[in-house]
């Protein structure tokens, strides 16, 4: 088996250096160098690839016996500010190899054109500080991105945050009192904005779901994204990654006709 190069990973300390050159014995020890390696990973660019190849190192060891052996499977170390192109080929790497019978769980991410992009690559679950870490700012999450209700705009703005979510702060509180309480009863505009941050992106999820077992997820992609990126362009990344597995994204919205949304496919 070829040694893994410290420098070539950039990493320092007794600790990393010796778990990056010897290969993990067994299953368990192999998944304690896993998690131990994704604790530090957001400093370092080489992340992502790094956490691939400690998958490869430990299906090359343990064979496909040792996948088998678990009931679901993290991927962990992204997020960490590596490109979107590496963020996308790592996940549709890590899936590939992993069980598609299995739950397959991405940690640390929650930006919800990642969230659609990483589902039809094949991760199940996600968790993330995002919504409440974002409300803790005054920032509500809808469809379309985000809405900083610290903005003056808001202050006269007698609308729900969404019209279309079901939680009990759009059910109760409009933007223009979100928007002065956010300043005034921080505290309380988190709790709050926290309750819709997570409804909105269960709703997501949801929504996901639905699609998946109704068979229409490429369609489901395509308005999220027209919806999410409005008259900006579909950002390269998500259009390439999406191909990877057959969904096809207008690149010219301008040709998107909202009452035909037949897939080029
Ligand atoms: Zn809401």
């Amino acid at each position: 088996m070829e040694k893994i190069n410290k420098e070539k990973f950039g990493g320092e300390g007794k600790k990393k250096e010796r778990h990056a050159l010897s290969p993990a014995p067994n299953i368990e020890e192999g998944l304690a160098e896993y998690m131990w390696i994704t604790e530090d990973t957001p400093q370092s660019p080489m992340a992502p690839m790094r956490c691939v190849d400690i998958q490869y190192r430990n299906i090359e060891s343990d064979g496909p016996s040792t996948l088998g052996r678990m009931s679901c499977y993290a991927v962990g170390g992204l997020s960490g500010g590596e490109s979107k192109d590496d963020f996308w080929r790592t996940v549709n790497i890590c899936t590939d190899l992993l069980p598609k019978h299995k739950p397959r769980y991405l940690m640390g991410v929650g930006f919800a054109a990642d969230l659609v992009v990483c589902v039809a690559l094949g991760i199940d679950m996600f968790d993330c500080v995002f919504p409440t870490c974002t409300g803790r700012f005054g920032c509500a999450l809808v469809m379309s991105g985000q809405l900083n209700l610290k903005q003056k705009k808001y202050s006269l703005d007698m609308r729900p945050i969404d019209v279309e979510c079901e939680c009990s702060t759009c059910k109760t509180y409009t933007r223009f009192y979100l928007h002065h309480i956010v300043t005034v009863e921080p505290v309380v505009a988190c709790s709050l904005l926290t309750v819709h941050n997570i409804s909105c992106q269960l709703r997501l999820k949801r929504q996901m779901r639905s699609a998946i077992e109704k068979n229409e997820f490429p369609k489901f992609v395509q308005e999220f994204m027209i919806k999410h990126f409005g008259n900006d362009p579909i950002p390269k990344w998500i259009t390439e990654a999406m191909a990877a597995v057959n969904i096809q994204l207008l690149e010219d919205k301008d040709l998107m006709n909202e009452n035909d949304l037949t897939l080029r496919n």
